[in-house]
């Protein structure tokens, strides 16, 4: 069978050796005679392996100690509305900087719990979307919270430099971005991701919080959604997504093998520089988003003549490239390149989009 790279923007594409690895085990996990997936969350060999992935990623992304690491459910859009309802309770008002739709989502569920003001630092100059720096961003002094998305899934923005808040506790939603690069866990309040672009599978959602962030929460927030509770019952409050869970173990441990995130930064470097240059260079292809805000993970594209698209994605998929359509919102062509994409398959689609470009020049 030939090779298949899929650019899907979530669930995404996992690393190889993790797939091999949880088919080996999958029915016999550990030599227990089981499939992880059956074994009690309480057991001690699930508990053995919650703790060392969570090691793990303490280890990868150098989390200091007086942060706590939560294993949920409820994906991204869970922790739009578990954010609000654990840390807007003290003036009641939080402030959300709107960079794209993800973003902008998270303000309409927050809205629900409080006073939202919102900031919305995208300029477009040229045609390209560029994003203020952070120090423009006139946040308020009384926020119980500064709420961002570092990385844009959908519109292929990223935002490399880490806001000053000061005081006020700095939120980011890291889903499309979490694990592509070294980030400094200190800067933030909490971090949270949905695990199926760089993590795992869908169905597990990670927490990263400082602890002094616990046991402010409305007294209406789901226990499944209490931080505290998740904390004190070490993301076991209730069943929580145990294969899901496994895999992200088993994904932790494969970029400790790579060499950590700075090696994984480097790659993801490189292959994103395959594809922008690519673009940049060619007349077919356009890219709107200016070049300190492109993203490193989630490479949106338009065709100069969008009534090439459908033949466009017709001919990637004959050619084995998946999943290049871009959001139903914004239209053209996305490509997400997460951790696990290979070099190889930025080269393939590269190749690819340039005999396309020939045939129809
Ligand atoms: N935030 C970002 C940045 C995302 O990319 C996504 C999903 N693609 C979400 C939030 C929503 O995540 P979920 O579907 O897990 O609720």
């Amino acid at each position: 069978m030939k090779e298949i790279f899929n650019f899907c923007a979530g669930p995404a594409m996992l690393p190889k050796p993790v797939m091999q690895q949880a088919q080996t085990e999958f029915l016999n996990w550990n030599n227990t005679g089981c499939s992880v997936m059956e074994l009690s969350h309480r057991g001690p060999e699930f508990m053995a392996l919650a703790a060392k992935a969570e090691q793990d990623l303490r280890d990868i992304m150098a989390i200091p100690d007086n942060y706590k690491v939560l294993f949920c459910h409820g994906g991204g859009r869970g922790q739009f509305a578990a954010v609000p309802q654990n840390l807007l309770t003290g003036s009641g008002k939080a402030d959300y900087v709107v960079t794209g739709s993800w973003s902008q989502s998270a303000v309409s569920e927050a809205k629900k719990y409080g006073d939202i003001r919102v900031i919305e630092p995208v300029r477009e100059v040229n045609g390209k979307k560029q994003v203020l720096p952070a120090c423009e961003w006139q946040l308020s002094s009384d926020a119980d919270y500064v709420h961002y998305c570092p990385n844009e899934t959908v519109d292929g923005i990223e935002i490399f430099e880490v806001p000053e808040t000061g005081d006020i506790p700095l939120v980011a939603d890291m889903s499309s971005t979490i694990l592509s690069r070294p980030i400094d866990v200190s800067k933030f309040a909490l971090i949270y991701a949905g695990a199926q672009k760089n993590i795992g599978p869908s169905g597990l959602t990670l927490v990263i919080v400082r602890e002094d962030l616990l046991g402010r929460a409305m007294n209406s927030v789901p226990g499944i959604f209490n931080y505290q509770i998740l904390a004190e019952n070490d993301s076991m409050f209730n069943t929580p997504p145990t294969y899901a869970w496994y895999l992200a173990s088993l994904v932790f441990n494969w970029l400790k093998q790579l060499g950590g995130l700075a090696k994984m930064a480097q790659l993801n470097r490189e292959k994103a520089d395959c594809l922008y240059q690519f673009i940049e260079q060619s007349s077919f292809y356009e890219n709107r988003v200016a070049k300190q805000n492109r993203s490193t993970m989630n490479v949106p594209f338009y065709l100069q003549d969008e009534s090439l698209n459908d033949e466009f994605l017709r001919k990637a998929k004959e050619a084995g490239l998946l999943a290049l359509k871009g959001h139903r919102s914004v239209g053209g062509m996305r490509a997400s390149i997460y951790n696990a994409m290979p070099l190889a398959g930025v080269k393939a689609l590269v190749t690819f989009m340039q005999q396309f470009a020939e045939q129809h020049q």
